[in-house]
């Protein structure tokens, strides 16, 4: 990683340019949504956990894992990383409104757990060699960390978990409000983006500070214990993969057609659907660091 991020701007700029040409489909939160998933997910680490997480980050990051949230998604098309492209997000079978790992996490190529749940299982047990010291080398836990923190967010949003022949609403082309779109477009960042714009004056740490409020002690506050529920690790990746299905079901597609406008109606009624997975995403996120680098007899077992 560090190597890519001394190549020269103009390299830097080449490649992400053609990447924007070559391969138009996008995945995962917006910039936006990932900072949040993973800034609400650092205010809740334990001790032991946010020592590790400042250990992993590189230097230049000063400890704030937000500030590399995103970079999954700008390395993605990558020669190097061009592997992970299929780990953002799952497709399911058209209309089912369901998800089941064996049939649905794979790649085009129908190569097995290349999908977002299959991911962020592998990246955790990547880190779970991380409290054996520094020694194995196997892999990069700077980048399984990146990786995990990233893929938490995109299993909760739900387009990310969506139909396979429409691409999770990429093909699906509208207007929000004025400007052209796509349904899975509104859902990683429109929504976000005309809330932060209609209700906090574009400042994404007012957004922020009213999300750990409704966790702390306003509207979610009764549920964030049983968002962390987890003994094993599959079975829970498997519930949030669902629940983005059937809310890209009940709420995602639900009457939308291509060629048509969203606003009003469809912002106020899915904003608060997508601050809720964002607030998910981070608090689950916590969870899973804090099991990864806590006290292993609380933790998920280590894979061998
Ligand atoms: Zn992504």
């Amino acid at each position: 990683m560090i190597s890519l991020w001394r190549s020269s701007s103009f390299g830097f700029v080449l490649l992400v340019g053609l990447a924007f040409i070559l391969l138009p489909r996008t995945h995962g939160w917006s910039k936006e949504g990932h900072i949040l998933t993973c800034r609400i997910a650092q205010g809740l680490l334990e001790p032991e956990a946010a020592e590790a997480v400042e250990n992993l980050l590189p230097h230049y990051a000063n400890g704030d894992l937000s500030s590399l949230c995103v970079w999954p998604d700008q390395i993605r098309h990558w020669y190097r990383y061009r592997w992970t492209s299929s780990l953002h997000f799952i497709d399911t079978p058209d209309d089912a409104c369901t998800y089941d790992y064996s049939r649905d996490c794979h790649d085009p190529h129908s190569v097995k757990d290349m999908c977002v749940t299959g991911a962020i299982q592998n990246f955790t047990s990547q880190l779970l060699h991380y409290r054996e010291g520094t020694s194995d080398r196997r892999h990069n836990m700077t980048e399984a960390l990146l990786f995990l923190s990233h893929f938490m967010g995109d299993v909760h949003q739900p387009m990310h978990v969506g139909f396979t022949s429409d691409e999770g609403g990429n093909a699906i082309a509208l207007r929000w409000f004025r400007h052209k779109s796509n349904l899975h477009h509104v859902w990683d960042r429109e929504i976000v983006l005309t809330a932060l714009a209609d209700y906090y004056e574009k400042n994404l740490d007012s957004l922020q500070e009213e999300i750990v409020r409704n966790l702390t002690d306003g509207i979610w506050f009764d549920d964030v214990a049983s968002w962390q529920e987890c003994g094993d690790l599959l079975p829970c990746l498997n519930k949030y993969a669902t629940e983005s299905i059937n809310i890209a079901c009940k709420w995602g597609y639900e009457g939308v057609k291509s060629g048509e406008t969203l606003a009003d109606e469809y912002f106020n009624s899915r904003m608060p659907i997508v601050m809720k997975r964002i607030a998910q995403g981070g608090v689950r996120l916590a969870m899973i660091l804090n099991k990864v680098f806590g006290q292993p007899e609380e933790g998920f077992a280590a894979a061998t």
